[in-house]
Formats: C-alpha cells, structure tokens, sequence
C-alpha cells in the first residue's frame, strides 16, 4: 500500500491523535518534493517540511530564508499537504526545527502515520525528547561555522544506531577539530558519521583523501541535491 493510500485509509488513525494537538500550528516555510541529498536516506524520493526560524547563524548556512517568514499551518494541514506527494520518507528540517517545541507533536504524528522519519537538527537544541523512531541528523558544528560554541554535547547520549552525526568541513582545520572529536567521544560507536564538505569551499576530492588516509570510519557525503540542481530553491 502507498503512503498516501495508507494515510486515506488510516485517516482514522489521524483522528485518532488528540485534535488538540492536530490544530497546533507551527510557523513553516516550505513543504516540498525532491529526492534527499544528504545523510543515510540519500537519493529516496521524500517530502520536507521545512519549519521557519534558526537562533544559528553558520556563515556557510543555504537556507537564510528560513530564518524569517513563512506561514502558520496546523500539524492537520501539514500531514494533509505531506499525504498529497505519496511518499515513504519525510524529512522535518529548517532552519533549526526544534525551536519550534510543537515540532515535537508533528515528529510523532508522522511516524503514527507510517512514514519514515527524519530531523535534520543543529545540534544546539536538546534532542532528549524526539520521538524515538525519528531517525535524527545531528549536526555538529566545526569551527569553521562559526557556532562551535553552541554545540550541546549532552545531545550526543541519546543517538541511537539509526541516527546519524554530520560534520560540515570548511577546511584543513575544521578537518582536524572533526577527527579530534570523532575520537574524543567515539562518536562511530554510537552510530554513522558523516564529513560532508562546504559547497563551493572545499573540494570533495580533498576532503576523500584525508579520510582514506586517516582511515576514519565516516562516510562521505556530498548533497546530492546540489549536483542534481545546484543552489536553485525548492530541492
Ligand atoms: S543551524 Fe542550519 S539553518 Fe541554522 S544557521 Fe546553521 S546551517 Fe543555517
């Protein structure tokens, strides 16, 4: 059964979350099609719903116009609005998603429905209370970003195997502080971690040799949607 057609034919299992909850609103930006770019879910059709609003501001960050704006949308008209694409996998990012608390209710609604779930999250934002089948990308935030100092370690105690930790590599030197952390926290051990470089600042190339060399247990990840369509909005 499709995802959409499961959502219809659950739609009970829609009304069956306390309405109150269903008629929160959160402040969204987009909620659009595309194929996933990044982390374990790469290259599967899936629908993001990007929510408005991030207390970061990375110098490298390709989604400033999400820091301000958007619409308020009840989670109702949300799984609505996810339900039409028919897909398997949606994907809750922002900005930063979880500065919005609601976010939280939307996460477990969509698993209730049968998606397949994932957050895409600073790492700055306590993650404590996710819903456990949300599959979490956490962000670590290297020097190069600018925000080092926002990273909220304590975060890390509650990545399970499903979820993932990213680390966005600006340089050499964001390199090094992302094998000193990996070893530091054993950060392979709790579950996959991914070296993504910073679009347009580093080459991908580069970066490949430095974990071969280093033999690091991460995988490379380059975003997909930006080979596909380059910094053109709406993937
Ligand atoms: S946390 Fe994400 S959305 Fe916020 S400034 Fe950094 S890259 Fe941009």
């Amino acid at each position: 059964m499709s995802v959409t057609a499961r959502h219809l034919a659950d739609g009970d299992a829609a009304g069956t979350v306390p309405s109150a909850q269903s008629e929160q609103r959160l402040r969204i930006s987009e909620i659009f099609h595309s194929v996933q770019g990044e982390a374990d879910a790469v290259g599967w059709p899936t629908v993001f719903v990007r929510l408005t609003g991030c207390p970061l501001r990375c110098v490298w960050c390709d989604t400033e116009y999400a820091f301000h704006g958007g619409q308020w949308r009840s989670i109702a008209e949300v799984l609505a609005e996810v339900a039409a694409h028919g897909t398997r996998h949606v994907c809750v990012t922002g900005g930063e998603p979880l500065a919005q608390k609601r976010c939280l209710n939307l996460l477990a609604q969509l698993c209730d429905t049968g998606y397949e779930v994932s957050l895409e999250t600073s790492g700055a934002l306590d993650v404590a209370e996710v819903d456990a089948r949300v599959r979490k990308v956490l962000d670590l935030k290297a020097p190069g970003s600018g925000e080092v100092a926002r990273n909220l370690w304590s975060n890390l105690a509650h990545l399970t195997p499903h979820d993932q930790v990213k680390i966005v590599i600006a340089d050499r030197a964001d390199y090094d502080w992302a094998v000193e952390r990996l070893r530091e926290h054993a950060l392979a051990a709790r579950c996959q971690v991914l070296f993504s470089p910073v679009y347009g600042r580093i080459a991908p190339r580069e970066l490949a040799e430095w974990i071969l060399a280093d033999r690091l247990p991460v995988r490379l990840q380059l975003q997909l949607h930006k080979l596909l369509w380059g910094e053109e909005p709406g993937h």
